[in-house]
């Protein structure tokens, strides 16, 4: 018997909507799969939503600034629901150009609970539609531990829709979303406090750059409390009292919790359907992203590989490509030196290993540092610096990581993982003319 479909997607977010696309494009008979919201978590509670929050929360610090500059900037105001209708307005926007798209690209759109009955089945809601493949990309949802009192937290998704902001706020966890939060809270004008369990945030990341940030946040008014873990919450007379291990009583206004995330799988495969899952609850994937039953594939944040939207795009164009394509992939897609950014106050741009990986996997290796005050701040006395690292493989001189934590570090280590993705030597940088006056420049003058 014949399949209504070639592909089918259950899904809408960053992978899906990319694999959905580029297999139409290559002639596939492809239908997307979608309960919630078009474009899936980085269009509508991630991404897109979290910069523009802290594109908002800049305001304060550049007219601080402006006054250096000879401007009088007071009496200024902040209205958060402007703010926030004005994100919602836009995100309204970017779902109804996600689903222009698909429709475009002639992909059926099936809103509704997607559901793998079966090898080649899958059903929303009463109805079941056939497929040749079919791809899970649903992404995954907040983690919150159990503990008593954790019914009071919110979760990061709840920050997009905030009918007020909260005076006093904590933010738990010490990865991406909660130092991003934790920025954007604070430039918003909230008094914000990181808890986290470890002895310093951002784990993995160069240890220089955690250090780093952790002390210009703590210089820019965020109260930082590592080596810290909540035991209990408790509410009364609008409070919360968080209870920390220590016995310490904080009172805050509201308690975010950004404690990971973990696969969206509710419901999702019916009985002796389920491929094979991880210890994680991800799903787990073949290089091909195939999982363990014929036929179905899975790939972006429910496998857990790397959580970022351009993996997932990248996942999706690869399936895509080997599933229809003319011309096969030829070999499975590299995840090694892909760049990222966390959006925090100040921003980390990081490409490649970070000195401690360096050391423990080549030994021998060589390491430049530039800490500096950007030259955008020196009219002033505001102590706001940069901290540029490379760390270099000492025998073939390849530059193995590169690292940046301050202004527009996101947009410099985009351009620079270029040449790191292509094997630039320490001679290449300092071969490179730079351009002045930037901060970028740094990166190929340090010797
Ligand atoms: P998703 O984008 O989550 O899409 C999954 C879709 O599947 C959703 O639309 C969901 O509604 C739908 N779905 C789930 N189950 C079903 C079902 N059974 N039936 C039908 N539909 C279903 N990444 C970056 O690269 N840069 C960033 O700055 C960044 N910031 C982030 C900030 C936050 C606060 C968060 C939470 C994440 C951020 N990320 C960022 C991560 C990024 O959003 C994810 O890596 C990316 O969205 C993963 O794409 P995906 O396709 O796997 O899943
Ligand atoms: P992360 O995995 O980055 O961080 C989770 C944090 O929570 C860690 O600090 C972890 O501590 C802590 N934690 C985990 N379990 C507990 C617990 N039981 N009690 C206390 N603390 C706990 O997850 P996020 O939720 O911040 O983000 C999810 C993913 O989304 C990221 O990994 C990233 O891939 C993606 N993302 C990307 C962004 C970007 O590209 N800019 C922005 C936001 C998200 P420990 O370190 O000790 O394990």
């Amino acid at each position: 018997m014949t399949s209504e479909f070639d592909l089918v997607v259950i899904g809408a977010g960053s992978g899906g909507v990319r694999a959905a696309r580029m297999a139409a494009s290559h002639g596939a008979k492809v239908a997307i799969v979608e309960e919630r919201f078009f474009g899936g978590t980085c269009v509508n509670v991630g991404c897109v939503p979290k910069k523009l929050f802290s594109y908002g929360a800049h305001f304060p610090d550049e007219f601080a600034l402006a006054e250096d500059y000879g401007y009088s900037v007071s009496g200024w105001e902040f209205d958060w629901h402007t703010l926030r209708n004005n994100k919602t307005r836009e995100i309204e926007r970017l779902n109804g150009i996600y689903r222009r798209i698909l429709e475009q690209a002639g992909v059926t759109i099936l809103e509704g609970h997607g559901r793998v009955e079966a090898p080649g089945k899958v059903s929303v809601g009463d109805k079941i539609i056939s497929a040749s493949n079919i791809l899970v990309a649903v992404g995954g949802k907040p983690f919150v531990p159990e503990f008593p009192g954790n019914e009071l937290v919110r979760i990061s998704d709840d920050l997009f829709y905030l009918e007020q902001l909260p005076k006093r706020v904590a933010v738990v966890g010490g990865g991406y979303i909660a130092t991003e939060f934790v920025g954007i809270l604070q430039g918003l004008g909230c008094q914000v406090t990181q808890i986290y369990r470890g002895e310093l945030f951002l784990r993995g990341f160069d240890e220089d750059i955690r250090s780093f940030v952790a002390e210009q946040m703590a210089e820019h008014g965020s109260t930082l409390r590592f080596n810290t873990d909540v035991v209990r919450i408790e509410e009364g007379a609008g409070v919360k009292q968080l209870i920390t291990d220590s016995g310490e009583q904080l009172e805050f206004d509201e308690v975010f919790y950004a404690t990971g995330r973990v696969p969206l799988l509710d419901n999702l495969f019916a009985e002796g359907a389920t491929p094979e899952l991880n210890a994680g609850g991800a799903i787990v994937v073949d290089e091909r992203y195939e999982t363990s039953i014929k036929g179905v594939f899975a790939l972006g944040d429910v496998i857990d590989r790397l959580q970022l939207t351009p993996v997932a795009l990248a996942e999706g164009m690869w399936l895509a490509a080997y599933l229809f394509g003319k011309d096969k992939p030829c070999s499975p897609l590299n995840y090694r030196n892909v760049a990222t950014a966390v959006f925090s106050h100040p921003n980390i741009g990081t490409v490649g290993m970070t000195q401690e990986e360096a050391l423990a996997t080549t030994g021998s290796i060589r390491v430049y540092k530039s800490s500096f005050r950007p030259m955008r701040y020196t009219l002033g006395d505001r102590q706001v610096r940069t901290l540029i690292k490379l760390i270099v493989d000492d025998e073939s001189d390849r530059v193995l990581g590169l690292h940046m934590a301050g202004e527009d570090a996101a947009e410099v280590t985009q351009g620079f993982a270029v040449a790191i993705k292509m094997g630039a030597t320490k001679a290449d940088f300092d071969a490179t003319v730079g351009i002045h006056p930037t901060a970028a420049e740094e990166l190929v003058t340090m010797r």
